[in-house]
Parts: C-alpha cells; sequence; structure tokens
C-alpha cells in the first residue's frame, strides 16, 4: 500500500502544483476567526473533565450554551460507560442534498490529571468557531459537528456514535477530526500534521483518505502561515469511522508537547495561542471546501439547477444529470487551473481517459455560458 500512497502523492503534486489559487470567499470567512484566549481559558477553568465528573457535565453545558447562542439546537447523545454516563453533543447544518455529511469532530473530555487545555480544550474551540462563522452560510453538503465524550478511555464516544447513532442514510463524505492542535509555548510552531489513514483494516479507504488529506495539507497553505506536514492518523475519534470503511482525515499539532500532554500542565499558559487560530482558521478552510460553502453554490442555485454527476467518483467517464438542454463544461484541477472544455448534450458521457486520479472542480454553465455550479470529481481507478 506504501507504493499506492506514493503514486497518488506523486501524481497528485503532478496535478497540483501549478500556480495556487486563492479564493477570496474562503479567505475572507476564515478572518472572521477570533483571538480564542478566552474560550481557552474558560474550557480551563472547568477544571480536569474525566468521564463521569461533574466537571464533564458542566462542560457539556458550557458548549450546548455557546452552541444556541450562536442559534443552534444541540443534540445530547448519552451512551454508558460502565456505571458512568457519557455524551456526545451534535450540532448539524444540512445541505443540499440531506443524506450527505461531512463530520468534523473533537472530544472535550480530559484524563484525571489534566484540564486539558490542549488536549482537547484546543479542538472544542475550533468547533466553536467553525460554528458560529458558518451559522449562516448555505452548505452544499452537510456539515455535522460533534463533541464526543470518553474519548480518552478509548474513542468510546465516536464508537458509539458510528454503531448507534449514524444512521444507515447517513452518507458520510469525510471525517475531520481536530485533536490537539495547540502549539507548545516556546517551541517552533509553524507546522501542523495533515493525518491520512494508514490503517490496514480496512484498506480500500486508504487511497481516497490520502487525497482528502493532500486537499486539506494544500488548503493550509493556501489559506494559513503554517506549513502542512503529512502524516498518518492514529488514535483518536477518527479510528472508529475509519474502521467501518469510511474517509478521515484530521488535524494534530507537530511540535512536542509531552512535557504537558496529560499531565496538570496541560495549561493556556503552555500552548501556543496565536498557533492555535492559525490551525483553526485550516480547518475552517477545510469545512468550507469540503461542503461547497465556498461561495460557489447558494439556495436559488441548488434548487434551479441540481446537476449531479454520474458516477462520482469516476473511472473513465461521467454523465451530468438533469440536463434538458446543452451545457458547457469546464475540468478545473484542484489549485484551479483549467484542464479541459467541451459542450455536453443531455446524457452524453464526458470521457476522463486523459486525466489522472485525483480530485477536480467541474464547472456547469448553460447555453449562455452563465456560471451556475461548480461541483468536486473524484477519479480513480
Ligand atoms: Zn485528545
Amino acid at each position: 500500500m506504501q507504493k499506492l500512497y506514493y503514486f497518488l502523492s506523486v501524481i497528485f503534486f503532478a496535478l497540483t502544483s501549478n500556480a495556487q489559487v486563492f479564493n477570496q470567499s474562503i479567505s475572507d470567512k476564515i478572518q472572521k476567526v477570533d483571538s480564542v484566549l478566552n474560550q481557552l481559558i474558560a474550557y480551563e477553568n472547568i477544571g480536569t473533565k474525566p468521564t463521569g465528573s461533574p466537571a464533564l457535565v458542566e462542560t457539556l453545558q458550557w458548549i450546548s450554551n455557546k452552541y444556541r447562542f450562536y442559534g443552534y439546537n444541540p443534540v445530547i447523545d448519552t451512551f454508558k460507560l460502565g456505571s458512568n454516563e457519557s455524551y456526545n453533543i451534535i450540532i448539524e447544518k444540512q445541505g443540499a442534498n440531506p443524506s450527505q455529511w461531512i463530520i468534523i469532530g473533537a472530544h472535550y473530555d480530559s484524563v484525571d490529571e489534566s484540564p486539558g487545555a490542549n488536549d482537547n480544550g484546543s479542538g472544542v474551540v475550533a468547533t466553536l468557531q467553525i460554528a458560529r462563522i458558518i451559522k449562516d452560510l448555505i452548505p452544499k453538503i452537510g456539515v455535522r459537528i460533534i463533541n464526543f465524550g470518553a474519548e480518552e478511555q478509548g474513542f468510546i464516544g465516536s464508537s458509539h456514535y458510528v454503531k448507534n447513532t449514524l444512521l444507515p442514510s447517513d452518507s458520510i463524505i469525510l471525517m475531520l477530526n481536530l485533536d490537539q492542535l495547540g502549539g507548545t509555548k516556546g517551541e517552533d510552531n509553524s507546522k501542523i500534521y495533515c493525518e491520512r489513514d494508514d490503517d490496514t483494516n480496512p484498506s480500500f479507504n486508504n487511497a481516497m483518505s490520502s487525497l482528502m488529506t493532500d486537499t486539506l495539507s494544500n488548503l493550509i497553505s493556501l489559506y494559513t502561515k503554517l506549513t502542512p506536514v503529512i502524516s498518518d492518523a492514529y488514535s483518536s475519534d477518527y479510528v472508529p469511522f475509519e474502521n467501518e470503511g469510511m474517509i478521515i482525515t484530521g488535524l494534530y499539532q507537530e511540535s512536542d508537547y509531552s512535557d504537558h500532554y496529560h499531565k496538570s500542565t496541560d495549561l493556556v499558559s503552555n500552548m501556543d495561542v496565536d498557533a492555535t487560530v492559525e490551525v483553526i482558521k485550516g480547518a475552517l478552510a477545510a469545512t468550507l471546501y469540503f461542503s461547497g460553502m465556498n461561495g460557489f453554490t447558494s439556495v436559488n442555485k441548488l434548487v434551479d439547477y441540481h446537476y449531479e454527476l454520474i458516477p462520482n467518483p469516476a473511472n473513465n467517464y461521467f454523465t451530468i444529470t438533469h440536463i434538458s438542454s446543452p451545457v458547457f463544461v469546464e475540468i478545473y484541477g484542484m489549485q484551479g487551473s483549467l484542464i479541459h472544455s467541451q459542450q455536453v448534450c443531455p446524457n452524453e458521457q464526458i470521457e476522463l481517459f486523459d486525466l489522472p486520479n485525483g480530485l477536480y472542480t467541474v464547472g456547469i454553465s448553460d447555453h449562455v455560458n452563465n456560471l451556475k455550479i461548480h461541483t468536486k470529481l473524484i477519479i480513480v481507478r
């Protein structure tokens, strides 16, 4: 499998190494991430948050109240761990396709010894920022934000969610996990790990995880001051999703935090809050991009022009549904370079034999060449 990753990375690099194209709409939105210092301090001040503790429930209420203040109705997903109860907190914004979802996950519990400012107050405040900023945007693919309980006992909350809460009709396009984003005071925090699925049980979802993680890495480069470093996903809430064959990716800090990891010194004062804000900007850019909330789509356009690419992922061709007259189709690489364009009649197949595996954007315009919609196309053979 290593060879396949290498092969995919090489072609993806070849595909995306053109001049970087930057989406002003995404950039404008990530400027709305504010200083998270006060939220981090508030999370830390609740104290240690192990499963079964009053502080865990207090943290749940603190997070839920923030979501309510932003205009959401958080759903509490209760589960048992021995004699204790714990809880996942779920909010969502439905997309144009009601069954497709991107999950943004960040656990909110901590170990007995630690107030968990970095592990995982940093991930919690990231989800709060994302929730606030995307509240009034319209995603193409729905966004579900979940703060998991009992991660520290072995992903118990996320396992419960995958096994018992997720509906068979839910199609999870991607699970992005946010765990320990905070950086380390006094260290070089200019790099961030983008984590791909390297697990072989199962392995059929690895190539797509690799593509999504490369995309995440490109988004970090485009919209933050950080340098992305591709790393392997392990030991956090994406594991139960991965085990069920879903496509995962994640962000995790690159600098060494071992002096404070799971200790009483996991405090805001030992983190790098400026670096945390940069990682959150990257996580928000990823949310906007992967959900199609990047300004390409709007309610009217989706209602009027509900095109779909079939099949997607595609192999050597695709067709476009819901067209009754010829349209003009353009295929772009990840960074926006135009690769292919043609006019397409209803039911006409568009051939892809010349294009390497990878992630593309397809622009579909009507006969007067008014741009109506952009959508993603994945080519996997
Ligand atoms: Zn953690």
